[in-house]
C-alpha cells in the first residue's frame, strides 16, 4: 500500500521470472534470480552434488577394450598399461581400472594364441615334406 514514484525509472525486470524489480537490488525478491550474473544459491549446491559424483572414465582404458576386440593385442596391452597409469594418477576423477585390465588381459591371451599359431605354421614349413602324425 505504498505510493511509489509514478513512472520512477529505478526499475528491472527480471529475465528469469518477467516480475518488476528494484534497480538496485541483486537478487530478485520473487524468484531468488541473481543479477550480478551468479547463479540462486540453492542451484549451486546441486551442482555441486552432481559434480562430486561424476566420474570419467579412462579414454585409453576404452581405447585398449576396443583394440582388444579388434585383435590388436599389442595394442590393447599398451594401451591397457597407460589407461591403468591413468587412473592410478588421476586422485579418483578417473574411473575404468577395470577396463585396463580386462584390456591388458585380453590382449595378453591374444598375443599368446597368436605366438603359438605363428609357431605352429612356422614348424609347418620347416618340417620338411613330412607332415605332422595329427595332421
Ligand atoms: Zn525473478
Amino acid at each position: 500500500m505504498s505510493a511509489s514514484e509514478p513512472g520512477g525509472p529505478a526499475m528491472k525486470v527480471c529475465p528469469d521470472c518477467a516480475e518488476r524489480v528494484k534497480q538496485a537490488a541483486a537478487v530478485c525478491r520473487f524468484c531468488g534470480h541473481g543479477f550480478d550474473g551468479r547463479p540462486a544459491a540453492r542451484g549451486e549446491s546441486g551442482m555441486t552434488a552432481s559434480y562430486a559424483g561424476t566420474q570419467t572414465t579412462s579414454v585409453l582404458a576404452i581405447a585398449g577394450v576396443v583394440c582388444a576386440v579388434f585383435g590388436i593385442s599389442v595394442g590393447a596391452i599398451v594401451l591397457g598399461i597407460l589407461g591403468q597409469r591413468e587412473v592410478d594418477g588421476s586422485g579418483g576423477r578417473i574411473g575404468g581400472r577395470g577396463l585396463a585390465t580386462a584390456a591388458i588381459v585380453i590382449g595378453v591371451i591374444e598375443l599368446v594364441v597368436t605366438a603359438l599359431i605363428l609357431i605352429s605354421v612356422i614348424g609347418l614349413f620347416t618340417s620338411g615334406p613330412s607332415l605332422p602324425s595329427w595332421l
